[in-house]
């Protein structure tokens, strides 16, 4: 439901100078309402005064003595309320990151992260989009999850794919599939848009299916016309519910005629730290099929060595953001360094993600990455585009070499 009044909010940190700074600034963005706490329990007892039906912006400092901000994004996802959280830290972004998650996997609307300090013109663009009625809480409208649900009918969720080069020979190794959202109304929507909706409401296994089978299609079709790749696919612990998925991806490989190893399947390392067996257990039953398996994102987890030694997996994936900093900043170079070690000592591949430069590309290659990815390469493509991108890296005069 649209949320047409103006927007409320509730500012919680305990520094009275910081909340005090925040709450100004949502009040020149034009926020009719603005409410302090200084730590989780007051800010539980604030929102049990505030109307069930109120859409509220709750920006959130994760450090606070008392009830700190992770425990009040737990109490926040019991009493579903029409709750939008931004969360702020003075920690490391390492840690922003995992609250962030964490907001995720409670099934909080998240409507953004900040570095402490916070400035009007990085709160502006929430405070427009909740007035817009575009965010408006932690309880989806039903609306919302028909619409998808409809989507995912009548095909308008695609997948696009972005080529992942081998750094050595600059040969194409193959692509990585992520989901679009084609909007009759709204244009192309991205994931981060969708995805967590679409696990929240169970439609995720319906949209894995979709991604997997459409790949798998488009895949055929590029090799017949002399591309020959590999595929990645994106799996979210929500989607691997069903112990019949490896038979089920199994026959599908089949009847396009597509080796699975040539399929790989993403999960992130953090849902491989968090997750059950029964998901381990999907996994590693699709690893005794054929099928390649990547940690995506390592880096941002948890994971240990001896863990990893378990885990079936072919791949490792930087997380972007190290590559990105890598550059400038020696902690994300010797992150980055430590990544390709431990790849190497389990004999893992290593894919380096977020190439947006030339310097980015030439870094990731002298660490010993085996794989790229990344804007400065191409960013992801419709499957036309992809074909024609494809054609044209491999035509003699593109100096390029041939794809694999
Ligand atoms: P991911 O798996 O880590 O995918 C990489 C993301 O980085 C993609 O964002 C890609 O467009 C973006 N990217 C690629 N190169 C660059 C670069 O050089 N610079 C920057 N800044 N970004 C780059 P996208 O497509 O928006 O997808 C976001 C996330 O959504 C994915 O992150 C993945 O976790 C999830 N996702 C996408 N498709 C699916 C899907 O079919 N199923 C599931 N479960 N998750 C999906
Ligand atoms: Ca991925
Ligand atoms: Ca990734």
């Amino acid at each position: 439901m649209p949320n047409a009044s103006a927007p409320a909010a509730l500012v919680v940190d305990d520094q009275e100078t910081v909340r005090a700074q925040i709450a100004f600034a949502l009040r020149s963005l034009g926020v009719s309402r603005v409410l302090e706490a200084a730590d989780g329990a007051e800010a539980l007892a604030i929102l049990g005064n505030t109307p069930p039906d109120e859409a509220i912006l709750v920006v959130v400092d994760l450090q606070m003595p008392g009830m700190d901000g992770i425990e009040l994004m737990r109490r926040l996802a019991e009493n579903a309320g029409r709750v939008t959280v931004v969360l702020v830290s003075g920690a490391e972004p390492r840690v922003l990151r995992a609250a962030a998650q964490l907001s995720r996997e409670y099934g909080l609307q998240l409507g953004g992260c900040f570095a402490k300090p916070v400035s009007a013109s990085q709160l502006r663009p929430l405070v427009d989009r909740m007035r817009s009625g575009e965010m408006d809480g932690g309880v989806r409208a039903e609306s919302e999850v028909e619409d998808l649900a409809r989507a995912l009918r009548a095909g308008e969720i695609v997948p696009y794919y972005q080529p992942v080069i081998d750094l050595a020979t600059g040969a194409v190794a193959g692509v990585e599939a992520l989901a679009r959202w084609h909007h009759p109304e709204r244009g192309v929507i991205l994931p981060k848009d969708f995805i967590a909706l679409s696990e929240q409401s169970g439609l995720i296994t319906r949209l894995t299916e979709v991604m997997m089978t459409r790949a798998l299609v488009d895949l055929a079709a590029l090799e017949a016309a002399g591309h020959g790749l590999r595929v990645a696919i994106n799996l979210s612990a929500r989607g691997v519910d069903r112990p019949d998925l490896p038979d089920a991806v199994e026959a599908r490989t089949r009847v396009v005629g597509i080796d699975p190893d040539r399929v790989t399947f993403e999960i992130t390392e953090t849902q491989l730290t968090a997750n059950p067996l029964a998901f381990l257990e999907v996994v590693s039953r699709l690893r005794l099929k054929g099928f390649r398996l990547s940690i995506d994102d390592f880096g941002t987890g948890q994971s240990t060595l001896e863990q990893l030694r378990r885990l079936p997996f072919t791949e490792l994936k930087v997380d972007a953001t190290f590559m990105r900093g890598a550059l400038d900043d020696p902690l994300s170079k010797a992150i980055l360094e430590s990544c390709v070690d431990v790849a190497r000592r389990l004999e893992l591949h290593v894919v380096a993600e977020g190439i947006e430069t030339e310097d980015c590309l030439t870094l990731a290659r002298d660490l010993g990455c085996d794989q790229g990815q990344g804007y400065h390469i191409s960013r992801p493509l419709p499957v036309d585009a992809l074909r024609a991108w494809l054609d044209a890296r491999r035509s003699p005069s593109s100096g390029q070499t041939a794809c694999a």
